[in-house]
């Protein structure tokens, strides 16, 4: 294979050409549709002979994330190429960015799989976190302040939705915990008085020009993300200060692509970062009905070359999110939603993502709904709440 080619380099790529994701899950089937609504061929490489990115794609490269024959081919097919997922190994990214443009850069996804690194990127980026210690073995848990407790053990690689972590009240049950998940990597992280939960998606392009979008409000259940709620309810000293936190990150990272930092408000009203996606994100699918350029058509645009598209939302807008419980009736019986219930509520817009089974906790797709008014907005979100059997409490 030969070093980029002056043509693969070329500003801006032009419409026809192909674009490739690492990872055929729901991310990659939204960035898939933006891409090709732009005009774009996509390439997804996914081992899943039926993902959802995968079924949409105009090849598949059916492989492991680190073949290098399969990467080899994305990378003589495409301009560019990105990734859905931030578990994709940093090193496929690394090879592919020896042949074609490759957002984000393998170093920047490197940070985001290690919430050791990750805590010390932010803080070194002048974000501030919560109080934490790395624990690599037993010792690191009998040395560290007592101020960290009570606190939730982390393990520093591969959690998602909650799992991988354990709340923890003092240090003998830490020691359990740490057990408990094999004695792998973890960080310990003092329990922070939570007001309530923000994250702002920004973009940042091949020139470093940079976007970000209006904060969403998120509420979890179960330790997976339920709604998202954009209505200008975040005051505005609380969305500037997420939102130059969220700047400085891709800033100092030189990050190319869209980029989601998910903060803490905490009870005093201040802003601390949690975490950080390398990727589109749950909570900005709101961008896709409440925004006139969504998050995966940013994607796109990034990685073609193109301007970044407008982020302040056309309205207020909210996302809730579909999963596979909503599957089950009473009994545990197989029943499909009453999408026909859900639709007939003003403006909802429902997005699923063809995935082959439904599982409790499996995200199957999200419904978008707006409102003119925040108060028209939380009763349509009451609504189809209540059309599909959900609580209406949280
Ligand atoms: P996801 O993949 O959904 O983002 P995750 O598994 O990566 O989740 P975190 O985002 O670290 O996990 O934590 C999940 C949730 O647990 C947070 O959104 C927050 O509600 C709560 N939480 C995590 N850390 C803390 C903390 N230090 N103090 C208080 N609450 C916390
Ligand atoms: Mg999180």
């Amino acid at each position: 294979m030969t070093a980029v080619t002056a043509d693969k380099a070329r500003l801006p790529a032009v419409p026809g050409a192909w674009l490739g994701v690492l990872g055929g899950g729901q991310l990659g089937r939204m960035f898939c549709q933006a891409a090709q609504a732009l005009g774009y061929r996509v390439a997804v490489l996914d081992p899943d002979e039926s993902s959802p990115a995968g079924m949409v794609a105009d090849r598949h490269v059916q492989a492991a994330y680190d073949d290098p024959q399969a990467l080899d081919v994305l990378a003589s097919l495409c301009v560019a190429v990105t990734t859905e997922f931030e578990n994709v190994p940093a090193d496929s990214l690394r090879r592919l960015a020896l042949h074609c443009r490759t957002t984000p850069a393998g170093d920047a996804v490197a940070v985001a799989q290690d919430r050791v690194a990750e805590k010390a990127y932010l803080q070194a980026s002048g974000v501030p976190v919560a109080p934490h210690a790395a624990v690599q073995q037993v010792a690191d848990l009998r040395d560290c302040a007592d101020a960290l407790f009570p606190g939730i053990l982390k393990t520093a690689r591969l959690g998602y939705d909650g799992k991988g972590q354990v709340r923890v009240a003092n240090r003998a049950q830490a020691l359990q915990a740490f057990a408990d998940l094999g004695g792998v990597a973890c960080v310990l992280e003092a329990l922070q008085p939570l007001d309530y939960e923000i994250s702002v998606v920004v973009v940042r392009g091949l020139d470093g020009r940079t976007v970000s979008y209006p904060p969403s409000r998120n509420a979890h259940q179960n330790g997976i993300l339920a709604l998202s709620v954009v209505d200008g309810s975040v005051p505005a000293a609380v969305a500037e200060q997420a939102r130059r936190h969220a700047l400085r990150v891709v800033d100092h990272l030189d990050y190319h692509g869209v980029l989601c930092v998910e903060f803490f408000v905490l009870q005093d009203g201040s802003v601390m970062a949690n975490e950080m996606a390398p990727r589109p994100h749950n909570s900005g699918h709101y961008t896709q009905d409440g925004c006139l350029v969504s998050q995966f058509e940013q994607q796109a645009r990034v990685m073609a070359g193109l301007p970044l598209g407008l982020t302040e939302t056309l309205c207020p807008t909210a996302m809730l999110n579909v999963l596979g419980d909503l599957w089950f009736d009473a009994q545990g019986q197989l029943c499909e939603p009453n999408w026909a219930g859900v639709l007939a509520v003003p403006g909802t817009r429902l997005h699923l993502y063809v995935k082959s089974q439904a599982r409790p906790g499996r995200k199957m797709g999200h419904i978008n709904i707006v409102g003119s008014t925040s108060p028209e907005l939380l009763k349509r979100v009451a609504r189809v709440r209540s059309v599909l059997g959900l609580p209406n409490a949280g």
